[in-house]
């Protein structure tokens, strides 16, 4: 079986080596350094599922994201948010934010990191891309929903 392929955000090199030690030998992994390179090659690379690191230089994970959701290229793709903020409340916080799960950094239990990346993955085989709409919303409490395009305020 083709092996399915894994979208890495994060400003950190060491992380990032960790993460391939974790990833190699059972994905293709592709790497971005932040979130304007991300965005920029994220379509090309054209990822089965993204990690993405919230504290990233310029544009925090958290934008990235809206900016994932708003391309209609990308907005299916699972995305796992990676933090080393572990305050309470964060978890639900960035899953209101629209991200799938929810991974605190550093990874001690690279199990937990797996597991959340195959649940994703079985998920989104299920679901066929053309299948998520545009939909507009307008009132801001549902930007963070997948797929929803913000209307502009006038
Ligand atoms: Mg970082």
């Amino acid at each position: 079986m083709k092996r399915m392929k894994i979208g890495v955000v994060e400003d950190n090199e060491d992380n990032r080596l960790l993460l391939h030690a974790f990833l190699d030998e059972l994905y293709k992994v592709v790497d971005f350094e932040d979130g304007p390179a991300a965005l920029d090659g994220l379509p090309a690379a054209s990822p089965d599922l993204i990690l993405l690191d919230i504290s990233l230089p310029g544009m925090d994970g958290v934008e990235v994201l809206e900016q994932i959701r708003l391309d209609g290229r990308l907005r299916h793709l699972p995305v796992i948010a990676l933090t080393a903020h572990a305050m309470s409340g964060d978890r639900e916080r960035l899953l209101a934010a629209g991200f799938d799960e929810y991974i605190s950094k550093p990874i001690v239990d690279e199990g937990v990191l797996l597991e959340a990346i195959a649940r994703l993955l079985d998920r989104k085989r299920g679901t066929p891309p053309v299948a998520v709409p545009a939909r507009t919303c307008v009132e801001p409490a549902k930007k963070a929903e997948a797929g929803c395009r913000v209307a502009v305020a006038s």
